[in-house]
């Protein structure tokens, strides 16, 4: 029997996929403490698990710094994490001394979990909620000029935020390695390799174990009207207007409708409603998605993994950057369309088009099948109960940040004899311009060549392991 300690920040979208794998660990006998929130007790206490209450160490927020957490502020968001590691020091210290756990599961986002595990010296798996992301597939998150601005202005703060860890036993370089999925952490990951971007830069220390959810049930869409299936998920869901755009764009259509509209709005606020559509502030999503024919989703990680779990082709409406990510790989494997349009006409024509394509339908399906053949659960668990584990010490990203170095380096030794060379030759005086076109084309032309790399040391990857098998 092991001990071990869980962590997650109090999100349901990070604690979701904790759950079935807790449960599993419970099931195998071991002795397991999970460190959350009263908001989730319930559920947590439904694995078999040990609730540790951890609402006594949330701050008291200001207005600005509510509003910052709502608008998934990452400044605000990091502050907040780090708030709540300082207030959980001396109780962790306790609960590490007493519990011993020999290891520790926690979200990768949850500050408090990892940096106890590192300064604990305990073995650590981490938990990734959404797609894994490193310098590689971070490129598929297109950040909005808000998210750059709060990100860029609050590195300030940020740091000297991190600062204060430190007499407390915590060593962090900066905010990006407590966030960052790196190739040496043990981690898990609720998606397939297939769909999860640039699979082959992460090492052999991710275990891609395909969506975790309690249900096995298999998708039934066999029934007289197409039903549509709408949410936000549980965190930016306020959106009355919207919900009413649904409705309105539906009405009249062959189809049945389902709402999910969160709490934070008075569901009665959108009647009243025509007898084709329902409204609710929360739904049963997986048993709601294998029956839907098109889920019009906000794309976070977990909402995108239950449908295409149940085959359901989605319309995708991302707010942020991590969704973008989420909706632009769904695009991708052809199982959904975007939402451009969020008028009225713009939802209907949309929803119509994912119910009258077979395509889609088909992608989903396709990726349904990927996803139930993934570890799973018992691959989770496994994979927990043997940390920490060894690898082969092949580091896509360490080989790629080498040859960074070097394209850089020549990069800048032909831009300064181009410089030089037209200098010498036109004059000196407009050579400032030269260098600033240099310094701007100098990040383009470093991704182009880091682009080529990583293609190159996937068929280099892709050979050595065909040469392996024969
Ligand atoms: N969810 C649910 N019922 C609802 C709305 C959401 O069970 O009515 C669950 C959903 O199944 C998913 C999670 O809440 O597991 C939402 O997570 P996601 O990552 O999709 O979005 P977030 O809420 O974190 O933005």
């Amino acid at each position: 029997m092991k001990h071990i300690a869980c962590f997650c920040i109090p999100a349901h979208g990070h604690t979701n996929p904790m759950l079935p794998v807790v449960a599993e660990l419970v099931r195998r006998g071991h002795a397991v403490r999970f460190y959350s929130f009263s908001e989730f007790e319930e559920k947590i206490q439904a694995t078999g698990a040990v609730f540790v209450s951890c609402d006594a160490f949330l701050p008291d927020l200001t207005e600005r710094e509510e509003s910052g957490l709502k608008n998934v502020s990452t400044t605000e968001m990091t502050i907040q994490d780090i708030r709540i590691t300082l207030r959980m020091d001396a109780f962790l210290d306790t609960e590490f001394k007493t519990f011993q756990p020999d290891v520790v599961y926690t979200d990768s986002v949850c500050f408090w979990g990892k940096l106890n595990a590192w300064k604990h010296h305990v073995p650590m798996v981490v938990s990734t909620s959404t797609f894994a992301f490193n310098q590689v597939s971070s490129g598929y998150m297109k950040q909005s000029p808000k998210e750059l601005a709060d990100m860029i202005f609050g590195l300030p703060k940020i740091s000297k935020a991190l600062k204060t860890l430190h007499p407390y036993g915590y060593q962090v370089k900066n905010a990006l390695s407590l966030v960052q999925s790196d190739n040496q952490t043990d981690s898990i990951v609720y998606t397939s390799r297939r769909f999860q971007p640039y699979a082959e830069s992460f090492s052999d220390h991710y275990l891609f174990v395909g969506p975790s959810v309690f249900s096995k049930a298999e998708p039934k869409k066999e029934k007289e009207k197409s039903l549509v299936y709408i949410s936000m998920g549980t965190v930016i869901n306020d959106r009355p207007r919207f919900y009413s755009s649904c409705i309105e764009a539906l009405r009249n259509q062959n189809v049945d409708v389902i709402i999910s509209c969160g709490h934070t709005i008075d569901s009665r606020t959108l009647e009243p409603l025509p007898d084709n559509v329902r409204v609710y502030p929360y739904v049963d999503q997986l048993d709601v998605l294998s029956r839907a024919d098109v889920f019009l989703t906000h794309c976070g990680m977990n909402s995108v993994s239950e449908s295409l779990y149940m085959a359901t082709p989605m319309v995708l409406y991302p707010q942020t950057s991590e969704q973008h990510a989420v909706a632009k790989r769904t695009k991708e494997i052809g199982a959904g369309v975007a939402l451009k349009d969020d008028s009225v006409a713009g939802i209907r024509a949309a929803v119509m088009e994912v119910l009258g394509n077979g395509t889609y339908k088909e992608g989903a399906k396709q990726c349904s099948e990927d996803f139930r053949a993934c570890a799973g659960t018992a691959g989770a668990a496994d994979f927990i109960e043997t940390a920490p584990h060894p690898s082969d010490g092949f580091d896509m990203i360490a080989e790629l940040n080498k040859a960074n170095g070097r394209t850089q380096l020549l990069y800048w030794l032909i831009a300064c004899a181009v410089l030089v060379l037209f200098g010498l030759l036109a004059g000196w005086k407009y050579v400032w311009i030269l260098g600033i076109a240099a310094g701007v084309l100098s990040s383009p032309v470093t991704k182009a060549m880091q682009k080529k790399r990583y293609e190159k040391l996937v068929r280099k990857q892709q050979k050595s392991k065909t040469e392996t098998e024969t």
